[in-house]
C-alpha cells in the first residue's frame, strides 16, 4: 500500500507543479524573470534533496510509519472516535506543528541559518517551493517521526497530509494572479500566493509573521498574521541579494560565519 500512496504523491507533485508552471506564463502577477534558469537551479535542489532524503525516509520515517500504522498506541488511538475524526485531528495537529517549526525557523538563530536559504530567493514562483536546505528537511523529518509516533498516525493520513502540504506549497509560492476578492476570501481559510508573498518580503515586519503552511487559522490564533504594502511585496528575499543562484554557495551558506 505504501508504494501506491508514494506513487500517488509523486504524481500529484509532478502534475500540479507543471500546471502551476504553465499557468504562471499566462496569469503572472509579478512577471518573474529568468524562469528557465530558476527552474533549472531549483530542480537541482529538488533532485539533490530527494536523493539524500531517501536515507531518513527509508530508515526513519517509513519504519515508524509502519510501526505506528499497525500498533495500538498514540494519542489518536486513545480517542474513542471514528477514523474520519481521527484523520481530521491528526491532519490539524500536523499543520499546527509545522506552523510552530516554521516560526522557530525564523526566531531561532541556528534554525534560521538553514531556512534563510529558502528566503535568499529574490523572486517567488512555483520553483521556490523546491528551494530548501537539506538540513532543514532533515530537521523536519525528525519532527515528522516524533509526531507519527506520539499520534499513532495511520499511513494514509500522513501521506494525505504530505500531498496537501506539497500542493499548498506549490500554490502559495506560485506567481499566479488572483483577483483581490478571491485572494481575500481564500486567505480566510488557506495560505494564498499574496499571503505567502507577505512572508517573503525583505521587510522583517511581515517576514517574521505569516508562518502558516496550509490553514491560516494558526496565524490568527497566535497573533502572527501581518499585512504588507505593495512596496514591500515588490522587494522579496533578504538584504543579501547576491546568493540567489549558485548551488554550492547555497549549500554551504548556513555554515559560513556571519
Ligand atoms: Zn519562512
Ligand atoms: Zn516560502
Amino acid at each position: 500500500m505504501i508504494d501506491v500512496l508514494m506513487n500517488i504523491k509523486f504524481t500529484f507533485f509532478i502534475v500540479f507543479f507543471t500546471v502551476f508552471f504553465i499557468l504562471e506564463f499566462f496569469f503572472s502577477q509579478r512577471q518573474t524573470n529568468k524562469k528557465l534558469l530558476r527552474l533549472f537551479f531549483h530542480s537541482l535542489f529538488a533532485i539533490f534533496n530527494t536523493i539524500l532524503m531517501r536515507i531518513p525516509g527509508l530508515f526513519l520515517v517509513l519504519p515508524v510509519l509502519l510501526i505506528s500504522n499497525e500498533g495500538n498506541f498514540g494519542l489518536l488511538k486513545m480517542l474513542d472516535v471514528n477514523f474520519i475524526i481521527q484523520a481530521i485531528i491528526g491532519f490539524l495537529i500536523l499543520d499546527l506543528s509545522f506552523y510552530w517549526l516554521h516560526r522557530l525557523n525564523h526566531t531561532n538563530d541556528f534554525l534560521w541559518r538553514f531556512h534563510r536559504v529558502h528566503h535568499l530567493d529574490t523572486q517567488m514562483d512555483v520553483t521556490t517551493s523546491l528551494r530548501f536546505h537539506i538540513v532543514e528537511l532533515l530537521i523536519s523529518s525528525v519532527l515528522k517521526t516524533v509526531l507519527i509516533l506520539s499520534l499513532g498516525l495511520p499511513i494514509s493520513v500522513f501521506i494525505f497530509y504530505e500531498i496537501i502540504l506539497s500542493l499548498s506549497a506549490q500554490f502559495h509560492h506560485s506567481d499566479i494572479r488572483l483577483s483581490d476578492k478571491a485572494d481575500t476570501v481564500l486567505s480566510y481559510f488557506i495560505v494564498t500566493p499574496k499571503y505567502h508573498t507577505n512572508h517573503h518580503t525583505v521587510s522583517m515586519y511581515s517576514r517574521n509573521a505569516n508562518y502558516s503552511s496550509i490553514f491560516t487559522v494558526w496565524d490568527n490564533i497566535f497573533g502572527s498574521k501581518k499585512g504588507a504594502n505593495e512596496v514591500d511585496r515588490d522587494y522579496l528575499g533578504v538584504n543579501d541579494r547576491t546568493k540567489e543562484f549558485g548551488f554550492f554557495i547555497n549549500l554551504k551558506e548556513p555554515f559560513v560565519n556571519k
